[in-house]
């Protein structure tokens, strides 16, 4: 069982998850709980980092960061305790769970937790703190923002784990975000490929290491509310949303006599930045000058567009990374205007990706149009498109961003119906 912010932000809450995790437990479960940070403290003690130093060493960082699931690990336990039941703490470094590739970023190697797994079939309940583990050199490791979505499966993949349920502020997975769109729909079902796709392009509701993770060790994974009472349906009936393979999903449509749609989903990201270099010399090799800089500072980047040149022997080269390593890019870039030869860079982080995804797209033609004609009927310009087999994602203007999801959610059939909604 995994808990999220909202589900941990003070004690009156923690009382809440302790009731449900007894109840897991009193149903015959043997449960490992995965908690997160009370929502806002990890935002909280980034900031205290910020203003210590602007450059921050990331290893301190993590030191200060990981601090905050620590507490509610704790809390929890004590808040169990107090219901009657056995339960105790496990730190990143005491199960261990072990990470690798640096800090503020980490990737989970291995768990190996032989103590933990005797101490559940004690029937003690094990409570450990989400986001962090212990890297190579000994020291704490945190796993990137929202890391504990991957924290638990990880766990849930150590420890054999009939299921995963991952506790949130929202019933399931939608059709879009519920906050933006009234009408969005919950789903029964998502398999791993499309909430993959649909993670790496910004519906925050799973990290996606976690569920690339859960798609690799074959984890069930339910997305489900904490926010239930005592005669809500349990969580073994699954009233929220399962992330399933395909073949799984195939079985689920034919029980419940239901077509696949195109779309499954829609999502959207706020945080990427655009870049322009103009006059780019348009010949072999300078598309390679860009990139290469940036991709050694280890700076991702997404959408590339090369435009038709416009004089002879120039062209303009225009693509996106994450905001907050615009600043680094662009720095980078000016570093190497002499290789590169261009002559200007233009930058906006005033932008918006919108992106629809469904595995249905394979076999139907359309779905880009039908986002295209969506978009220009309400006077919504396109800055750049990308696709992959399952998704089209566009950039747009950021002041646009909910007009956009809305339009498209209502394009693509996804609105429930009034009785519904
Ligand atoms: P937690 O603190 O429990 O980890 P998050 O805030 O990380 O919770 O994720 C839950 C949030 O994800 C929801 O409150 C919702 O606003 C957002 N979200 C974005 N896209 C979706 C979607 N398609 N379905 C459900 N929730 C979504
Ligand atoms: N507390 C961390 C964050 O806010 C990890 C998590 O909650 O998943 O990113
Ligand atoms: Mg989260």
């Amino acid at each position: 069982m995994k808990f999220g912010g909202t589900s941990m932000a003070g004690t009156e809450r923690i009382r809440r998850v302790a009731n449900i995790v007894r109840r897991q437990q009193a149903a015959g479960h043997e449960v490992a709980v995965v908690v997160s940070a009370m929502a806002g403290e990890t935002d909280r003690l980034i900031n205290f980092c910020r203003e210590a130093n602007a450059i921050y060493d990331p290893a301190e960082y993590d030191v200060v960061v990981a601090s905050g699931e620590q507490v509610t690990s704790g809390l929890l336990a004590l808040t169990l305790q107090s219901l009657g039941c056995k339960a105790r703490s496990w730190l990143g470094w005491q199960m261990p769970m072990k990470t690798v590739e640096g800090h503020s970023k980490a990737r989970v190697e291995t768990i190996d937790a032989p103590d933990m797994i005797a101490s559940l079939e004690r029937g003690e309940i094990a409570v450990i703190p989400g986001f962090q583990g212990v890297s190579g050199e000994g020291r704490i490791a945190t796993l990137g923002r929202g890391g504990s979505d991957t924290s638990a499966v990880a766990v849930a993949a150590a420890i054999g784990a009939d299921r995963c349920d991952i506790y949130t502020d929202v019933d399931g997975v939608y059709t879009t975000d519920p906050r933006i769109v009234a009408k969005a729909r919950k789903q029964k079902a998502v398999t791993y490929e499309e909430m993959l796709e649909l993670a790496s392009v910004g519906a925050k509701v799973l990290q996606t290491r976690s569920v690339g993770l859960a798609m690799k060790e074959g984890v069930r994974v339910q997305v489900l509310s904490s926010f239930i009472d005592d005669d809500s349906t349990p969580a073994d009936e699954f009233p929220g949303t399962l992330i399933v393979s395909d073949e799984e999903m195939e079985q689920i449509l034919k029980d419940s006599d239901m077509e696949r749609q195109h779309v499954t989903g829609i999502a959207h990201d706020k945080n990427e930045a655009k870049i322009i270099l103009t006059r780019v010399p348009d010949k072999p090799g300078a598309v390679a000058h860009i990139f290469e800089p940036l991709a050694g500072a280890s700076i991702n980047v997404d959408m590339i567009i090369q435009n038709v040149g416009r004089d002879k022997g120039e062209t303009d080269v225009t693509f996106t990374v994450p905001q907050a390593d615009l600043a680094r890019a662009q720095a980078l870039l000016e570093d190497k205007r002499a290789d590169i030869g261009f002559n200007r860079i233009i930058t906006d982080d005033h932008i918006a990706k919108i992106s629809v995804v469904g595995v249905g797209m394979k076999s139907h033609a359309g779905v880009a149009s039908t986002m295209f004609s969506a978009l220009a009927d309400r006077g919504i310009n396109i800055q750049a498109i990308t696709t992959s087999e399952i998704k089209v994602s566009v950039i747009i203007d950021e002041d646009e961003t909910e007009l956009a999801v809305r339009v498209l959610h209502t394009a693509y059939g996804l609105d429930a119906s009034d009785e519904t909604a």
